[in-house]
């Protein structure tokens, strides 16, 4: 078990990697493959069909409401990026929170001994 002391110190590391993340995005991006409406294209080859692509697509929920777009090539890296930021706010969150309860733990644990004798 964790001291306050390294408690508080993992609180604050926390707080400062949280600050130090930078654009975030929430959401997933996938690699679509598509057939177009050329019957002679070679998407449409019956032996080696080669659909286009990829196309990269973002899609997300926010607030209940659900989106879905496609990102033009030199967005994708960035985008990847925004969402890597997101997941790693998401992990930070739950960090603090967890350390939240250990502090708290920590504090009555404290009290118990000082009052304990
Ligand atoms: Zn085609």
């Amino acid at each position: 078990m964790m001291s306050l002391a390294q408690v508080e110190r993992h609180i604050a590391q926390v707080q400062r990697q949280l600050l130090a993340l930078g654009p975030l995005h929430p959401g997933t991006i996938s690699e679509q493959y598509n057939v177009c409406g050329n019957p002679s294209c070679r998407c449409k080859d019956p032996k080696r069909p080669q659909k286009h692509g990829p196309y990269h697509q973002l899609s997300f929920t926010w607030q209940g409401k659900s989106s879905t777009r496609f990102l033009r090539p030199e967005q994708v890296e960035p985008m990847q990026r925004k969402v890597a930021n997101y997941k790693r706010l998401r992990e930070l969150m739950n960090e603090w929170v967890s350390l939240g309860v250990e502090l708290e733990r920590a504090e009555r644990e404290k009290e118990k001994r000082a009052g304990g004798d």
